[in-house]
């Protein structure tokens, strides 16, 4: 046990993830997240040889072995006629070139598998069931103020990180104030058993449908016996939540005009849930004396390019490094920051830019489509190299 104690608000993954980190620095660690229950909720998260080199450092590995899959290829088609665009190689490719594996997990499972490593480490204490409410600065650290039912409790610390997802409170302490805005896109998902699912869709492969106004991801998950759909489309629907049901009639009616494979994917689905996608431009700071944030908190992005989980993942290995010495905690605090400030700015903008290619229609499709072909999987590869590349 040290003297170096912290809080972290929200047990996400990036949360959790900062929770492990801190305490291989030999911090104390108390986690507390508004939810009642952490259970596996979401649909698939795509880890990049960037973060899952990050759950290796953690010790995850082994925990993580049975639940996530790691796809031989990208495959990239066109939505409306099923041509292939590119195919880039990942599974052992992705390890020679990038030094780590590219993974697919369900978020549910990755986020049970940290929580499962927490629970074990005698420096982490989890709370469920607190809200945070608001933050002060006290004389050597923060006063935070939690609500439960309506009832309010405090905690003092000598630092706390906020987790605490896309709708952040711990950000009115840093005085940020841009607003949080709608994308235009809204996210629909559903995970299909292996025995209802077409057969082709079956492979240890990521697959990217592009087409107009649209696109679609799907893969299979846990150790292939579901397979998870994502179809992003363009939508004027904004709501806040995971979890709003979809009407199937309405997602199967907006792909008819694609390729019949899309068609038999989307209709061997019986439910759908559906999410509003929203960002924010990258902030220039996100600390405050001995407050800081990590993940959505602090750079929400699109999932245009999969990298929500895997830079929250990169967050919470820097933080480690950098509290790692007993120095003071907000210029460890800064340094923190310094060393996330320009890539998750680069990844938030990244992946904005390609709903134009993603999402486009007539000449700028054809256009994309010629470069996507002249490209080839390794040319797609090495367009990857500034995101998968080890940084942290
Ligand atoms: C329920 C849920 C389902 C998701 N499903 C998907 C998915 O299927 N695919 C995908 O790509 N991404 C999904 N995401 C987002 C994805 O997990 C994040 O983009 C990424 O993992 C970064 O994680 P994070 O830890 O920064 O934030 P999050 O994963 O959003 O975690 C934030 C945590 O903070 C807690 N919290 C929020 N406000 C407060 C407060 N005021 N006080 C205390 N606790 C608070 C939340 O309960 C949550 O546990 C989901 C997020 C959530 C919360």
């Amino acid at each position: 046990m040290t003297d170096r104690s912290i809080v972290i608000v929200g047990a996400g993954i990036g949360g959790l993830a900062a929770a492990l980190a801190l305490t291989k620095q030999g911090w104390r660690v108390e986690i507390l997240d508004q939810a009642h229950k952490l259970e596996p909720v979401g649909a698939g998260v795509q880890i990049g040889p960037n973060a899952t080199r990050v759950l290796e450092s953690l010790g995850l590995t082994e925990r993580l072995a049975p639940v996530v899959g790691t796809p031989e290829s990208l495959i990239v088609r066109s939505g409306p006629t099923g041509a292939v665009l590119s195919e880039m190689p990942l599974g052992a490719a992705a390890v020679r070139r990038w030094g780590s594996p590219f993974q697919m997990v369900h978020r549910g499972d990755l986020q049970m598998a940290l929580l499962a490593e927490a629970e074990t480490n005698p420096n982490i204490r989890i709370t469920l069931g607190r809200r945070l409410e608001s933050i002060r600065e006290l004389d050597g650290g923060i006063r935070a103020s939690f609500s439960k039912y309506g009832e309010e409790s405090q905690i003092d610390s000598q630092g706390l990180i906020g987790a605490d997802g896309l709708w952040s409170k711990a950000r009115n302490f840093i005085g940020l104030t841009s607003p949080t805005s709608f994308s235009g896109c809204v996210a629909w998902r559903t995970t299909i058993p292996a025995s209802e699912a077409p057969k082709w869709a079956l492979a240890s492969r990521s697959n990217l449908w592009l087409g107009p106004s649209a696109h679609i991801v799907h893969y299979p998950l846990r150790g292939g016996s579901i397979i998870n759909v994502v179809a992003i489309v363009e939508d004027s629907w904004r709501e806040r939540g995971w979890s709003e049901a979809g009407d199937i009639a309405w997602i199967n009616r907006r792909f008819r005009d694609w390729h019949r494979d899309v068609k038999d994917l989307i209709g061997a689905a019986d439910t759908w849930l559906r999410w509003s996608l929203f960002d924010r431009p990258p902030e220039w700071k996100w600390t405050r004396g001995p407050v800081s944030l990590l993940g959505d908190a602090a750079h929400p992005m699109l999932p245009f390019i999969a990298q929500g989980a895997s830079q929250a993942l990169e967050d919470a290995k820097v933080l480690g490094d950098c509290l790692k010495e007993s120095k003071p905690l907000a210029g460890a605090l800064l340094e923190y920051e310094a060393s996330r400030l320009r890539r998750t700015a680069m990844v938030q903008k990244a992946s904005r830019q390609q709903i134009l290619p993603y999402h486009a229609n007539g000449l700028i499709a054809a256009g994309r489509n010629l470069v996507m072909r002249a490209l080839g999987g390794d040319g797609l590869a090495r367009r990857y190299d500034w995101l998968y590349g080890k940084v942290v």
